[in-house]
This record gives structure tokens, sequence and C-alpha cells, in this order.
């Protein structure tokens, strides 16, 4: 057994103090003790706090790699780099390329999957696959590749659902939504996500009832907020049966909705980061699904100036919302990166927050929200302290 010390704990509903966290891979039991007699390790969290494992449901790439390459070293690599940012779930996410690619794409995620899932694994465990596309709109394609843009295809995802967990769609392309009705039927498991889309808010709203149940980024890619013409925007606000995803990186949206969109949304908000291969890069030219990026500070950028992803990292994201939504609780926010990703995917059981027979899986991070630890079931996988 092992034993956390001296943090300060997120749960679910608050922080507390004065708690030590007992868990080998799952976690066993809270206790008021500082000294656990049972514990043979002793983690001091020096009073940062405790986070849950932090759950990215929406990220390409990151330290120069991407999850469309199709190439197992470069999704190990990514499972390790995130792991520093406090992740402990992912969905590796690709981008709209051809079948071939995307493929052999979910080949090489498969592999690192099956690896992830056992002891000794040094990086975030892989939880299945986000498949951005191809089934999208030409019309809000953003820098998703137009020439791989395809109708939704059911069989595609009969053929891989044991690793789907996601996909984006653009139900107003005919078609589509027969195809959402048919696949929500035959997977409800899998998380239907609209985006990339020109839906006006009827066909949004219609496309809820055939089994839409989440929105890719809020706001970029989709049909936005008018009063006459709610749009995408307006359905993902106002349906509760929608949770919405949030690149909370003050570039892709502005920091003065943050606020809006977490009182609107509550539980059902959920940030992920979108990141590309430039993210824990330097500035400079990258790629993004076939096409150059091009990248300064925290923006990415097509070479005609249209915004290709991110670079953000998930504890950043929280950082974020917490500096723009003054009266929001941490465990509030926390749970955008934990618990709220990892219902939307069907992974709570295991993941997601601090609670007794869950993977112990956490990470401690400072005020600003810089993670000093990382630990997957129960071992540690990051120490900023070695
Ligand atoms: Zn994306």
């Amino acid at each position: 057994m092992k034993a956390i010390i001296n943090g300060k704990i997120v749960l679910e509903g608050a922080t507390v103090s004065g708690m030590t966290l007992l868990f080998d891979d799952k976690i066993q039991a809270f206790e008021t003790s500082t000294a656990p007699a049972n514990a043979d390790t002793v983690i001091d969290a020096k009073g940062r706090y405790v986070l849950p494992g932090l759950v990215d449901m929406h990220i390409h790439g990151y330290l120069g790699e991407d999850a469309s390459d199709g190439k197992a070293e470069g999704i190990r690599t990514m499972a390790r780099g995130i792991a520093k940012n406090g992740v402990t779930s992912w969905l590796p996410t690709t981008m709209t390329v051809s079948y071939p690619e995307l493929e052999a794409a979910f080949e090489a995620i498969s592999q690192v999957k099956a690896e992830s899932e056992k002891p000794g694994f040094d990086g975030a465990q892989i939880m299945g696959v986000n498949a951005e596309g191809p089934f999208i709109n030409a019309a809000r394609k953003g820098a998703q590749a137009g020439e791989h843009i395809k109708p939704c295809d059911p069989e595609f995802i009969d053929k891989h659902a044991g690793l789907i967990r996601v996909f984006t769609v653009a139900p107003e392309v005919k078609g589509n939504m027969a195809a959402i009705r048919r696949i929500h039927k035959e997977h409800p498991e899998i998380l239907i996500s609209m985006g990339h889309t020109n839906a006006i808010y009827d066909e949004a709203e219609k496309a809820v009832r055939a089994g839409v149940r989440h929105v890719t980024h809020l706001f970029n890619a989709q049909t936005g907020l008018h009063h006459r013409d709610p749009g995408v925007v307006g359905c993902a606000l106002s349906e509760n049966r929608l949770t919405t995803e949030l690149i909370a990186d003050t570039f892709h949206v502005n920091k003065a909705l943050f606020k809006m969109v977490s009182e609107l949304k509550k539980d059902k908000l959920v940030l992920i980061t979108d990141c590309t291969r430039a993210g824990g890069m330097p500035d400079g030219e990258y790629s993004l699904g076939g096409q150059p990026i091009f990248v300064k500070g925290i923006e990415c950028r097509l070479a005609d100036g249209t915004i290709a992803g991110s670079v953000l990292r998930l504890n950043e994201a929280i950082r974020n919302v917490r500096q723009n939504v003054k009266r929001l609780s941490l465990h509030k926010i926390v749970r955008m990166a934990s618990l709220n990703p990892a219902i939307a995917i069907g992974i709570d059981k295991a993941k997601g927050s601090i609670a007794v027979g869950k993977d112990a899986d956490f990470c401690f991070a400072d005020e600003d929200m810089n993670i000093s630890r990382t630990i997957l079931r129960g071992e540690t996988i990051y120490n900023a302290e070695v």
C-alpha cells in the first residue's frame, strides 16, 4: 500500500486538506491520520494540489509527433510527453486523411494502447481513438485536408468500433443524418460529435434526436450564435444532452466567454487541447494533416492564416479557466479536464476522479497548475524532482 500525505486533494465535490490518500493500483481509502501505519511508500505532496489524472479526449500531436503519422514510437513519445502535463488518459486524435493512412494510424495506436494498459508503461494510458473526420463539411474544414473528406460511412465505424470512442461528423451533409441514426443505434457506446459543420440550428437539433451527444471544439469550425439563427453554438449551449469541448487557450476562444460557457454547460463542459505536433516545441514550421502550419507563441496557423490546432497543454487550460472565471471552485474546473471527459467517453468507472475503487491516477499541481508529479495506476510515471 502507498500513501500520499500533505496534499490538498481535489475530489469530485470539494478540495480537502489534512487527509491521507491510500492506494495500490487502485484508490483504497482516505484517512485522517498523517502517518499511515499500513503504507510502505509515503509520498509527500508538500502542500500541492493532488488532482485526478487529467483526461485529454482531443489531441493530435505533441513533441513533434502526430497521431495520424502511423508510427508507434511517435505515439509513445506523445504518451510520455503529455504525462508531464498531468494527463493520465487520452484519445490520440486523427485528422481528415485517407483511409489507408487512418488505418495505419489506428494500427499504431492499438499497439501502444495495449502496451499502455500493462504495468510499467511510462506514459498516459490510451483509451481509444478520436477520429476527427473525415466525415465533415468541406465548407467548414478549417485546417483539415479537403481532398480526403467523405460522407459518413457506417461500415468504416463498424470495422473500427472496438477502437473508436468518438468521431466527428457534419450532420447536414447529404446522407449523414441517416448514418448518425444507424451508428447511434448499433454502437451506442461510441460518442458522436458534431463539428466542422455548417448545420443550422434546426439541423443541429435534429442531429441530437438522431444520436449526436457532443460538440467538437465549441465555436470553432461551426455555425455561430445569432439571435434569429442560433446555429450549432446555440444548440450546444442550450441542449443539455450535448457535452461540448472548449479549447481554453485564450486564442481559439476569447477568455471573456469562459465564464458564460462554464455557467451554461456546467458538468457538460470538457476542456481539450486540440494540440498539434508543435506542442512542447519551439516556434517554427510544422505540419498538420499533410499541410504546413506556422507556430508563434500560442498561435498555430496555415499559410493563409486559418487557425490550425493549438500548442495548449491541458494543465494550462485549467489555469486559463481559473484565471478568467474568478468565482468557480477549483474542483469544478478540474472536473472539466477529468471527470467530464471521462463520463463523455464512458471511462468514468475507472478514471476521471479521486474516488475509492477507481484507478490510482493522480497529478500534483501548484497554484499556477504547474505539474510536478504524475501517477498512473499507482506508479509514478513523471517526477520533476528527480
Ligand atoms: Zn482537432
